[in-house]
């Protein structure tokens, strides 16, 4: 009989979920994850790659059905797809809002709507959302995408609260600065920059932030819901 877990990881192609992906794996659950790119660094029988836009609603209504359709059960379900188009407000286009908030905000909804139906039925399961330490502090020239962090935490809170009585966990995971094809752009003295803001005084690595979604996910974890950990090396201390 088959005993794996089942984890549903929207954008795992590359940086932060690619290292959950391959934290999961190591923890023997098979793993379904929604990316517009295939993951070209990991290659596994229990790995299954989803091609989805998640900014696109019903292209993510239909995808979830067929992989709930398929798996029956799902154990865990990480939103960490996420998307950057900075600007200060005043020059900010629509579609710079539109955009960061579909992909980082309103596709955890539609996963969670989805997912949080057959995790109440099953009576268990658990949800790690990935936010930022800019939803928790603010970041100028981030308006867009700290409103979507912070709504996923006013959101997480809120689906804590209720699906907490289905033994469903609800947490997040607010990463500081992590070395992935996010920040690889910034200029190295915008990176130098930031590490004097950051008591351990380096970057993180998206693995230490794979390390923390699977604790959240694990029976070790088993009394906390509603949480936000930063792994941010202090940052937002
Ligand atoms: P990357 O840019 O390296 O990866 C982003 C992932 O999101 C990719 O797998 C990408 O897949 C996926 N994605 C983006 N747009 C879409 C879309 N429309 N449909 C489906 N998937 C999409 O970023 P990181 O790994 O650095 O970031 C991962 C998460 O962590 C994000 O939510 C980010 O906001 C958050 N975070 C990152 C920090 C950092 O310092 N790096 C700090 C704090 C939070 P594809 O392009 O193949 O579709």
């Amino acid at each position: 009989m088959n005993t794996k877990k089942h984890a549903l990881v929207t954008g795992g192609s590359r940086g932060i979920g690619s290292a959950i992906i391959r934290e999961l794996l190591g923890l023997h659950y098979e793993v379904w994850y929604l990316s517009r790119t295939k993951n070209e660094e990991l290659d596994n029988e229990s790995l299954h790659h989803i091609p989805c836009d998640i900014a696109d609603r019903e292209e993510v209504e239909r995808t979830l059905k067929a992989i709930i359709e398929e798996a029956s059960e799902i154990d865990l379900l990480v939103n960490n797809a996420g998307i950057t188009r900075d600007g200060l407000i005043m020059r900010m286009k629509d579609e710079a809002w539109d955009d960061v908030l579909a992909v980082n905000l309103s596709s955890v909804f539609l996963t969670c709507r989805a997912v949080s139906r057959i995790m109440a039925r099953q009576r268990s399961g658990a949800i790690v959302n990935i936010s930022s330490v800019v939803g928790i502090m603010g970041n100028g020239g981030q308006t867009n995408y700290a409103a979507s962090k912070a709504g996923i935490i006013g959101f997480s809170k809120a689906l804590a609260r209720e699906l907490a009585a289905r033994n469903v966990r609800v947490n997040v995971v607010a990463p500081g600065f992590i070395d992935t094809s996010m920040t690889e752009t910034l200029a190295e003295e915008a990176k130098e920059l930031i590490k004097t803001q950051i008591p351990l005084g380096r970057m993180g690595m998206a693995s230490e932030v794979a390390k923390a979604v699977a604790f959240l996910a694990s029976e070790d974890a088993s009394y906390i819901t509603g949480a936000v950990l930063p792994v941010d090396g202090g940052m937002a201390i």
